[in-house]
């Protein structure tokens, strides 16, 4: 597998050294302006779920960008959903049978408090080379980047032979309702680019760039309840069962249980290929891990690591608990939820079902509570988007590897995933861990990501639309 992604590697990197001379080396200044400008009018729109969310208007306000960079008006619809809204574009390709391309991002932001933060969340600002603002690094600067690189082909004269469809959900951040709508509209696709997902990494000292990794997979978000009842009693007559002594049986036998680690093809490229950048003791459980997913000492190193517990299997955590109602009652309830994050490839029926096993404890009722999220299996390592993705990636940052990777935290994708439509995190937005600041205080983003984003996408998208 190494070998081989190094060989497809250097055969892409070489041609598209080829291609980079005629097309894209080229510098696109109205694109790069085009992208700041959109960000900057997206960022002071406070597209935050409730009342005033202005999502709307930034669906507004990128339709106008697109109209004016030559799609058509009808090929672009604005759908409002309760207090938000979402979009989809169509640029119709010459060959009407092939399945299209989309282009997956989302409009909405997570809230932010003026007084919380140094600068006013919804007033962008660039300053030292990095744009300031809620929603700069999740997601506007990248929606705003992919629009202006549409754009620009356009302007390139470009015509696609497959269609390319760009859609903004508008609450991706909250209820995902308009992520499930979508995916059920756009389910015929080829292929989907989630614009909001993969990404870069800069040199934490040097601020050059490392390594970029695209999304593949991630784990199925899933809430069990656990709960026991009791007819109870009074406190001065206690008996043997008790609901809270019970739960608390279980849960510690739940916490004290590993699911089985294990790879896919995904998690194995990247524990490879991610083992460089690590200290030795962690890179070598990495590539031992790798190797052999049941080499004990790889998984008692990793599994001591928060960061990278999540990427060797199914893990599930207690969460919440409650039970009992009075201070001189035998309680007539408890109940708590685990919180699961499962490797794909298992039905969360599956994984209830295990816990149930791990618990061991009579009287204990499992009740799957999950909301908003459905079970999503590893898209395949599809060689056209591989190919492409590592060719796009050698001309926007030459000599910087590019390897998958599989996320712990759920995003669009699931909703395209579950449809069998594969999808792949693609945001070639590059930062220091130091800058992630996305849902936190003072997010930002480097600006210097525009051009090379921009060239980066004019060949991707050429060459999954061609
Ligand atoms: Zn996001």
């Amino acid at each position: 597998m190494s070998s081989c992604a190094k060989l497809l590697t250097l055969a892409a990197a070489l041609s598209a050294a080829t291609l980079s001379a005629a097309q894209t080396k080229a510098s696109h200044p109205e694109a790069d302006a085009q992208a700041l400008d959109i960000a900057r009018k997206s960022i002071s729109l406070r597209s935050v779920a409730g009342a005033g969310n202005q999502t709307p208007q930034v669906a507004e306000l990128y339709k106008r960008a697109l109209v004016e960079g030559g799609f058509a008006a009808q090929n672009i619809s604005i759908t409002p959903v309760d207090d938000t809204a979402y979009l989809i574009a169509r640029w119709p390709g010459s060959d009407a049978s092939l399945k299209p391309l989309v282009l997956s991002g989302h409009m909405d932001v997570v809230e932010a408090k003026r007084a919380d933060w140094q600068r006013d969340p919804f007033t962008a600002v660039v300053e030292q080379g990095y744009l300031y603002g809620r929603g700069a690094s999740d997601m506007k600067l990248d929606g705003a980047v992919a629009i202006a690189s549409l754009i620009e082909l356009k302007r390139q004269h470009y015509t696609p032979r497959r269609s390319i469809i760009i859609e903004f959900s508008g609450d991706e951040e909250t209820s995902m309702k308009t992520s499930a709508i979508i995916a059920g509209t756009l389910s015929g696709a080829d292929l989907v680019l989630n614009i909001d997902g993969g990404g870069g990494a800069l040199d934490e000292r040097t601020g050059a760039p490392l390594y970029f990794t695209w999304q593949g997979a991630e784990k199925t978000y899933a809430d069990f309840e656990l709960a026991v009842t009791n007819p109870g009693g009074h406190s001065s007559q206690p008996k043997k069962d008790n609901a809270i002594t019970q739960l608390a049986a279980a849960l510690v036998h739940i916490g004290n249980y590993q699911f089985k680690p294990e790879l896919n093809e995904l998690t194995r490229a990247y524990f490879e290929a991610a083992a460089k950048y690590e200290e030795p003791g962690l890179a070598a459980a990495m590539r031992a891990f790798a190797a052999n997913p049941a080499d004990r000492t790889a998984i008692a190193t990793l599994s001591a690591k928060p960061d990278q517990v999540g990427k060797i299997g199914t893990t599930c955590v207690v969460t919440m608990i409650t039970g009992g109602h009075a201070v001189n009652a035998l309680p007539q309830r408890a109940s708590a939820n685990v919180n699961c994050r499962i490797f794909p490839g298992h039905p969360p029926a599956a994984i209830m079902a295990e816990l149930q096993r791990a618990a061991a404890t009579p009287g204990v009722v499992f009740k799957d509570v999950t909301e908003g999220t459905v079970p999503t299996e590893a898209s395949p390592m599809r060689k056209d988007f591989v190919a492409a993705v590592t060719e796009a990636m050698a001309v926007a940052y030459p000599g910087v590897p590019v390897f998958p990777s599989m996320s712990s935290g759920a995003s669009d994708s699931m909703w395209f995933r579950s449809k069998q439509v594969p999808s792949y995190g693609a945001s070639p937005t590059f930062m220091k861990p130091s800058d992630d600041f996305s849902h936190g205080l003072n997010e930002r983003v480097p600006v210097a990501n525009i051009a090379p984003g921009i060239s980066y996408y004019l060949l991707l998208l050429r060459a999954l639309s061609k």
